[in-house]
């Protein structure tokens, strides 16, 4: 196979777990790559695909990189599915199960995506999380594989040790005593809880079907060449260090999102990027930020996968509202869950806060989080929006939902002291308090340290910074792969 398409640039494999918050970073990833002059083929699911066709900008990216290409393949889920909330926790069975076997038929049976004018692939990079299918495959064919990691290293780090968890019987968690230490993740004593555990953590059972899936797949994730991170050294510097022992050859090249933009600038003069979303963006809110205060709205979305009970919706509504702040809310149209009761926000909340409130179902969110009028930002702490959150220098308060997400709220409060977190908690009065000491108590104390962090995020991705030069080795690395 090495020789075949002699001549032609490599071609690198890209599959992400498909959904909003692998996908984006993923695409990001297959953009810098085609624009070092490499071939790249993104495999997402028909699911995915057909929500990017509809509201992503595709075509223009198709049209500024002739090395890009899009593969699908199906997620095993039925159409109807919900593929948020707690069951999506489903597609990583389903990848595992259904998606598995179909790859490798696929990759068989089209010459692992060779054609007139690209070499069969030459690199696999697959999602770090569940996707050892893809791994097992390029073993097997001796194709060089890298694992890409989308979430933050301090959540692949305790993810790594779970066998370490388990033997000194800080997992299962039982529900009990979730305040108490955590003692064995190298880099995290002193801090860590066994509430700050990923998600897949809060078991009472260590036979837990995803617990088990989990763990044995992040056990796999050494047997790659390499591993790519969306993060950079100034912010997850020491326990970057500690992912070296079993992972040598770690690429840091986050934030991705603006590193994108800096290789634009640089390469082609332009920062337009395309976007990602699989819901369609509402740019009423720029025009609404536009007439607000300079750092007087607080942003609030809880992502891709969040789903907020009719409870929850009101707490957080009245919290917003009672902190007498301006706020920018992002309800996605699928993110409350539906019961018997009506589901519609009542008409006297939304009546009193019309001037102070602005509502959409889906928000160009680096652009929400870049404009000057927005001085914090209520987030789930999904990888993603933390790291374009700590990119635009924006407070946090966090209040994790799934996942890395209880992980990141304990850094961005603990570690960066870049916010609040208000884990595990869903009260009115909280949430007023707690916006109230963002946006207004202690306002320049936080934005003082997110000042300094996002000026370290802009610094890795320029030229001499961290970020920048590990992509230049992770170009050099992959174009090295191929046979002469
Ligand atoms: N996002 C967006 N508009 C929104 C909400 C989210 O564009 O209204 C994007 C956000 O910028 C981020 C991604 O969706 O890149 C969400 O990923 P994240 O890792 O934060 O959370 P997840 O959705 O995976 O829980």
């Amino acid at each position: 196979m090495g020789h075949q398409g002699a001549g032609l640039p490599p071609h690198v494999l890209l599959f992400p777990l498909p959904v909003q918050g692998h996908v984006n970073p993923m695409l990001k990833l297959a953009e810098l790559l085609c624009l070092a002059d490499i071939h790249v083929t993104v495999l997402v699911s028909n699911f995915s695909h057909a929500r990017l066709l509809k509201h992503a900008n595709l075509q223009s990216r198709l049209v500024r990189y002739p090395g890009f290409c899009f593969r699908t393949i199906s997620d095993g889920l039925p159409d109807d599915h919900p593929r948020a909330g707690q069951r999506a926790m489903e597609i990583l069975t389903s990848m595992k199960t259904v998606t598995g076997p179909l790859f490798k038929a696929m990759m068989i049976s089209n010459n692992c995506l060779a054609s007139e004018n690209r070499r069969p692939v030459t690199c696999i990079i697959a999602d770090g999380v569940v996707l050892s299918f893809a791994g097992d495959f390029a073993l097997e064919r001796g194709i060089p594989l890298i694992y890409f990691h989308p979430a933050s290293s301090c959540f692949f780090w305790a993810s790594f040790r779970i066998h370490e968890l388990i033997e000194t019987g800080e997992i299962p968690l039982k529900g009990n005593g979730m305040d108490m230490p955590v003692s064995c993740v190298p880099g995290m004593e002193g801090f860590l809880r066994r509430c700050d555990l990923p998600g897949f953590c809060r078991v009472n059972d260590i036979a837990d079907p995803y617990l088990q899936l989990l763990m044995a797949e992040f056990k796999k994730i050494p047997r790659a060449q390499g591993v790519i991170g969306n993060t950079f050294d100034d912010l997850e510097g020491p326990i970057l260090s500690q992912m070296r022992n079993p992972c040598p050859n770690l690429y840091s090249i986050g934030p991705l999102h603006a590193h994108l933009k800096a290789r634009l600038i640089e390469k082609m003069n332009s920062s337009t990027t395309s976007s990602n979303s699989f819901w369609k963006e509402d740019w009423s809110c720029m025009t609404w930020l536009e007439s607000q205060p300079s750092k007087s709205v607080i942003y609030v979305s809880f992502g891709s996968l969040t789903i907020l009970t009719r409870d929850q919706l009101l707490e957080f509504w009245y919290g917003l509202v009672n902190s007498g702040q301006r706020f920018l809310w992002v309800i996605r149209p699928d993110s409350i869950a539906s019961d018997n009761e009506e589901s519609q926000i009542p008409a006297e909340l939304r009546d009193n806060t019309v001037e102070r409130c602005h509502m959409v179902g889906w928000a160009p969110q680096e652009e929400v989080l870049a404009h000057p009028s927005v001085g914090g930002f209520l987030t789930h702490s999904g990888w993603n929006s933390t790291l374009e959150s700590i990119t635009a220098g924006v407070p946090m308060i966090c209040w994790p939902y799934l996942g890395d997400q209880f992980i990141n709220s304990r850094f961005v409060s603990e570690v960066w002291r870049l916010g609040l977190d208000m884990k595990d908690t869903c009260d009115r009065i909280i949430i007023e308090t707690m916006v109230r000491d963002l946006m207004d108590v202690r306002k320049d104390e936080f934005q003082q340290r997110a000042n300094q962090m996002a000026k370290l995020a802009k610094r890795a991705i320029h030229e001499g910074g961290s970020s920048y030069s590990n992509l230049n080795h992770l170009i050099d690395y992959i174009k090295s792969m191929i046979m002469p």
